[in-house]
């Protein structure tokens, strides 16, 4: 089941359902709130959600901004390597 909310540091981001044609998710850095359009694939929204994160915390710990580009590159990369290694990713997480 998809989170609600996911922590970056000390700031807790919600995470809504929002359906829009031109991008498959946001996130408002000021109100904290990332949105992932439901209609998509779970495949899809996970990886959003993720690309979204990473998004987030670039924006919370890297001093210039990162370009959209380089983002969608880390999440696809990511999201690749987390579904097809699940035991790698739970070591990783510590458990
Ligand atoms: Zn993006």
């Amino acid at each position: 089941m998809r989170p609600n909310m996911v922590r970056i540091g000390a700031l807790e981001y919600s995470v809504v359902n929002e359906s829009d044609e031109a991008n498959y998710g946001n996130t408002d850095i000021g109100h904290l709130r990332i949105s992932v359009d439901p209609k998509l694939p779970e495949i899809r929204q996970r990886e959003t959600l993720l690309h979204e994160v990473l998004h987030a915390v670039t924006d919370r710990y890297l001093a210039d901004d990162v370009d959209e580009r380089v983002v969608r590159q880390l999440s696809a990369g990511l999201i690749d390597w987390m579904v097809a290694n699940p035991d790698a990713v739970r070591w990783v997480m510590g458990g």
